[in-house]
Order: structure tokens, then sequence, then C-alpha cells
């Protein structure tokens, strides 16, 4: 499975926002974008730049493929699904991304961020409605259970995960048994629920050039 490996925090300065792709370090003063907020490399401090609103959309792009560790191409086929279907195109695509099976484990709280979730998933620690899925992209579906498998209950980064979960808070679309490390897909997540400042317009300005 190819995913983008390149320096998290660098990609954090670059979007001149903390993504949180670390897990608990971004909560605490190791965070690089809380010591150095500006963009890496040598011009990373240079005060006036002329940024096209190609560059711009381009930017935005870029940082929802960060936070939700996209490559291209994954993202791209994400972007025609979501053009696919009723309603706006953009909204439909942070949706889409929400309901993948390593997002839901991160909101959850069963991993620390979005890479530990995949690891989790890849890992074999998910039940889906009881039965094992070991795919970070399946997309969750209203009435969904989800469960983490009894074997791996002893596992001390998801029981440490859970245990911070408190600081993120779970969105209202996901209901979650914390003792029986169980939850419930209440619904599908709506646009209100993703909080981080993303212009999804500019995406769709983007890709329909
Ligand atoms: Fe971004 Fe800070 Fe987390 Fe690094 S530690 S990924 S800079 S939020």
């Amino acid at each position: 499975m190819a995913r983008n490996i390149g320096a998290a925090c660098r990609r954090c300065r670059r979007e001149n926002l903390k993504l949180y792709l670390k897990g608990d370090r971004c909560y605490s003063d190791k965070c690089s974008f809380e010591r150095r907020a500006f963009g890496p490399g040598q011009h990373g401090q240079a005060r006036f730049r002329k940024v096209s609103d190609y560059a711009i959309q381009l930017r935005e792009k870029q940082k929802v493929k960060s936070i939700y560790g996209m490559l291209e191409g994954q993202f791209r086929r994400y972007f025609h699904k979501a053009d696919l279907q009723k309603g706006v195109t953009g909204e439909n695509l942070l949706v889409l991304l929400e309901r993948r099976l390593d997002n839901t484990i991160f909101r959850l709280g069963f991993a620390s961020s979005r890479s530990h979730a995949r690891q989790v998933v890849r890992h074999n620690h998910v039940l889906v409605n009881g039965k094992k899925v070991n795919i970070p992209s399946f997309l969750v579906s209203t009435g969904d259970v989800i469960t983490i498998k009894e074997k791996s209950r002893t596992n001390s980064h998801i029981i440490e995960s859970l245990e911070a979960v408190a600081r993120r808070g779970i969105p209202t679309w996901l209901e979650l048994d914390k003792d029986a490390f169980k939850a419930t897909v209440k619904a599908l997540p709506n646009r209100e629920e993703i909080t981080m400042p993303i212009q999804e317009q500019l995406i769709v300005e983007l890709y329909s050039k």
C-alpha cells in the first residue's frame, strides 16, 4: 500500500497549519509547528511572496491529502467518486474521506493519528459488524458496528490512545462504548462536523480546470 512517508511536521509547516499527523506529539511542546511556525526550507521565512490562484488551490488540495494521508492517484479517485454523487462535490469529497475506516478509527480514539489508525486496521485489530476488515479505505455506513478484536484490547497503544481521546472529542455521527471497545456509526458525517479549516471548493476549482 503506497503512502506518503515524507516528514510529517514539515507538511504542517508547509501548510501553515497544525495537521495533527503525529499523535501525542502534536499536543505537546515538542510540536515543530509551535516551535518553528514558518515554512520549511531555505526560503521558509521569506516575507513577501506573490501567490497565484493556482498555487492557493494546489496548497488546499495538498493540505487535505496530508490530513487524510492520501497520494495523488487515490485522492483523484475520491474526487471522481464525489463528483458522480448528488449534491455539492467538495462536501461529498470530505464526507467520503471521513467515512474511511482508518479515519473512523482515529476519530473514535482507537488510534492516536490517522497513520496509527491505518496500522491498527492493517494489523487485523478491527472488526466491522463482527467481521475482520483490514482495508483502511473501507467506507463505513450508517448502522455499522466497529469493535476492536478481543485479543487486541490489551494492546497498550490502543489503550493509551483511547485514554487520550477526551482531548479531541468524538464527533456526533459516532457513538463510542469505551469499556466495550465498541462503536456504532449513528449517521453519515456531515460537513459541519469536519472542523479543520478546509476550503473544499478550491479543490473542486483545481480539478475542474
Ligand atoms: Fe504537525 Fe506539530 Fe503534529 Fe508535527 S507535531 S505533525 S508539526 S501538529
